[in-house]
């Protein structure tokens, strides 16, 4: 097929909710993506921060190649080999009490906002309201959405569930402001991805983690976009020190297989979510949870959060270089590989010509440029994206 049909059948086919880049990627190998054409792109978006171990990645698809001729699924009607084996990494590198399985961020999302509100009924406190914070994103699932703060996604799908407050990310005291004895759960990222990337401070995650505490409140940290070592630590959170109740997964935990989780405390295990309450067709198959397993493996054994925290020092470091001789560049933010530019103008053009010039960059809301790679690239590639947006600012 030629190159412009593929894109005009995915233009005349779908329903157009989402505004395209003109290119069809075909192959990938290791940071690299490959054109219809065969034009080779530098990869710092990794299909929006779910590609850590890039394309084609050896260990990883043989796994998922002797998965697909085993079992691809079962449902959760029964135990598979590979479910268990997941779950038991995901407690392992998290922490965390016991796993539920999704599909989607969203998914998982909607499963914490239900485990929360299940283990306020359970406890018969009267509580239901979640708190959540000023340029969230949680998702556009019906729940999802309702905690997530950006008015041109809510507005023309309101009303949306009731018993959600906003906060403002960062502000103990707006939070404080908010709580009352109908709060069941805050919500939060502790460093937000789509709204412009923006991590909490110490003071913030120890402050809510203490709110909670005392007040029998649930703390919910959506780790869906910088957990999976893209900060140098496995999760976000645990470059705190403090621990969530419930914590929302998806993203990188499947190298690009589509799948999420939810995990939980023991306690709010105990006191939660039972049989009945919750589930799901797919989830947790045995195809996506060699994926999850096999990922973690692999991250386990390579050291991905010291190899992150190296290469992500160095391009915070390149990125602050860069700032300085570029007076279009207003702040660089970020932790470890998930890395913000905000520019004075919106980045649309930018990005636009670094893909042209064979560099894949995604925004985060109109002015940041946000860089969220592969997790394996090393500083060669590093210093070869520096080079191309450099060149692309000058202009
Ligand atoms: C992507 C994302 C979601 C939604 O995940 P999907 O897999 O797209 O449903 C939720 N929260 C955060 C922080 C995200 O980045």
């Amino acid at each position: 097929m030629a190159v412009n049909e593929y894109m005009q059948k995915t233009e005349d086919n779908l329903v157009h909710t989402y505004n395209r880049f003109p290119v069809t990627f075909e192959r990938g190998e290791g940071v690299y993506l490959y054109d219809t054409d065969g034009k080779k792109y530098l990869d710092f978006a990794a299909g929006i921060a779910v590609s850590g171990l890039g394309y084609a990645h050896e260990e990883l698809n043989s796994a998922l190649k002797e998965q697909v001729d085993k079992l691809l699924h079962t449902s959760n009607l029964y135990y598979n080999t590979t479910c268990g084996r997941a779950a038991d990494a995901l407690r392992r590198v998290s922490g965390m009490g016991r796993v539920f399985f999704t599909n989607s961020g969203t998914e998982a999302i909607e499963g914490a906002l239900k485990a929360a509100r299940k283990y306020a009924w359970k406890k018969n406190n009267g509580r239901y309201e979640y708190i959540a914070m000023s340029n969230s994103f949680h998702g556009r699932s019906m729940g999802a959405l309702s905690v997530t703060e950006h008015e041109p996604y809510r507005t023309p799908f309101e009303p949306l569930i009731p018993g959600v407050k906003f906060a403002e990310f960062n502000n103990l005291d707006s939070v404080k402001a908010l709580v009352n004895e109908k709060t069941c759960a805050i919500i939060l990222e502790p460093l937000q991805g789509e709204g412009g990337i923006n991590a909490a401070t110490k003071e913030f995650m120890e402050g809510i983690r203490k709110i909670c505490d005392e007040e029998e409140i649930l703390m919910i940290c959506d780790e869906i976009q910088c957990g999976m070592a893209r900060t140098g630590a496995m999760f976000a959170w645990q470059g705190y020190g403090v621990r969530p109740d419930i914590m929302a997964m998806a993203k990188a935990i499947g190298s690009g297989v589509p799948v999420g989780a939810f995990a939980v405390t023991e306690e709010v295990a105990e006191f939660s979510l039972e049989p009945g309450d919750h589930g799901t067709t797919y989830g947790g198959n045995p195809f996506v949870c060699a994926a999850v397993a096999k990922t973690i493996e692999i991250y386990e054994k390579t050291d991905m959060t010291g190899h992150v925290r190296e290469t992500g020092a160095y391009l915070a470091g390149e990125l602050k270089k860069l700032s300085e001789t570029c007076g279009d560049i207003l702040e660089i933010r970020g932790t470890g590989l998930i890395q913000g530019i905000r520019l004075k103008e919106p980045v649309g053009g930018v990005i636009k010509k670094a893909l042209s010039e064979g560099l894949v960059l995604i925004s985060a809301r109109s002015d940041v440029i946000r860089l969220v790679p592969p997790l394996i690239i090393e500083k060669e590639h590093v210093d070869e994206m520096i080079s191309v947006l450099k060149r692309i600012l000058a202009d």
